[in-house]
């Protein structure tokens, strides 16, 4: 791909050292397009000064969500290396996440090119304060104009980059998450397993209520029986029963999160017993009430690992481990980020120094 480069000749103020940087609220310099017209494919990839979109109102990614989107964090590294953590991954997925929603995919290598010239243009925005980094934000959204429902002819993809501060201010701090036993994220045979807004538009109803509710989460079920644990807000989630990590298996109304796969890989490596599975509300309940449920955390690009302190199910509140932070979890913590952010060796392969 040979990606055109205009750069701005307007650069922005940057976020001074030390300030909060939050999550997605600034955004660097550049961005990177590319169009796809059928019977062309995609082109005209660019790099070019970070600028609004003008789209025409009857653009169909407005009335009918045609779209998906990708999340993944650039790292400053020992020796002031810029790092990515497991890109092809998530170009992977966002080749899966189109497949779903009829639209034409980019390939891994395209994705992963775009991703670091885009990174290594804009790279003196990786913030520097320990456990923050720069979240690159990939998606692509139908543009023709025109309402009739159908796949659109063209599509446009867009990756921005934002500098976002620590998920946690103070370290790790446990949340709160509320069991929703009504409302449901996603199906079966519909669309709970690409990374997509309509799986967002249709959370928003049961985070609202949780959060009334003083809960910092949902914790979905399953969309047909109400029974099986599914997944928490943007989250992967585990469970440690009597020294088993329990995570449920991926049936298609779950999101493949990278986090939970790269949890799953180093857990079994320092000798966790680690089970994808089935699991239902009522066996935690069970384990939670004879004191077998160790520890909760959730996995996601955003916080890592974020350790659950109590659940709620049904009117009925459960501690879990006193509210504290599990001994796991803040191992599993630990060796995410310093792979990250490259102080401890890479056996894996999961980083890529670019
Ligand atoms: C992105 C996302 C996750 C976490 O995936 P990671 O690749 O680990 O960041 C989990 N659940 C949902 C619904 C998501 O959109």
């Amino acid at each position: 791909m040979n990606i055109k480069v205009t750069l701005s000749s307007n650069k922005k103020t940057k976020p001074s050292k030390g300030i909060n940087l939050g999550f997605g609220k600034i955004f660097t310099d550049h961005m990177f397009t590319m169009k796809y017209t059928d019977g062309i494919g995609w082109h005209d990839p660019e790099i070019k000064p970070y600028q609004t979109i003008n789209l025409d109102p009857a653009c169909m990614v407005f009335h009918y969500a045609q779209e998906v989107f990708e999340g993944l964090k650039a790292y400053r590294g020992e020796g002031n290396k810029t790092m990515l953590f497991r890109p092809e991954a998530n170009a992977k997925r966002m080749y899966d996440s189109c497949k779903r929603l009829c639209i034409p995919p980019v390939e891994i290598e395209d994705f992963c090119q775009a991703v670091e010239e885009l990174v290594k243009v804009d790279a003196d925005w990786i913030p520097e304060e320990d456990g923050s980094s720069l979240y690159i934000r990939p998606f692509i959204i139908a543009t023709d104009e025109f309402l009739g429902v159908h796949p659109s002819k063209t599509y446009l993809f867009v990756i921005i980059l934002s500098p976002s501060g620590s998920y946690y201010k103070n370290g790790l701090e446990p949340v709160n998450i509320w069991i929703e036993d009504s409302y449901v994220r996603a199906i079966r045979g519909g669309i709970g397993f690409a990374k997509t807004g309509g799986n967002y538009a249709a959370s928003l109803i049961g985070q609202q209520k949780a959060e009334k509710e003083g809960y910092a989460q949902v914790l979905w079920l399953d969309g047909i029986e109400h029974k099986y644990i599914e997944e928490v807000g943007a989250m992967n989630i585990f469970f440690k029963i009597n020294g088993t990590l329990i995570t449920p298996e991926l049936n298609g109304s779950i999101l493949p999160g990278i986090t939970r796969d790269t949890i799953i890989k180093l857990a079994r490596c320092l000798g966790y017993r680690v089970e994808e599975r089935r699991i239902s509300v009522e066996e935690i309940i069970g384990a939670c009430k004879r004191g077998e449920l160790e520890e909760i955390f959730g996995t996601g690009t955003a916080a890592v690992i974020s350790p659950v302190g109590k659940i709620r199910y049904k009117e009925e509140n459960f501690i879990i481990n006193n509210h504290e932070i599990g001994e796991v979890s803040q191992k599993l913590f630990d060796l995410i980020s310093d792979i990250q952010h490259g102080r401890v060796k890479d056996e894996w392969g999961f980083t890529k120094s670019i």
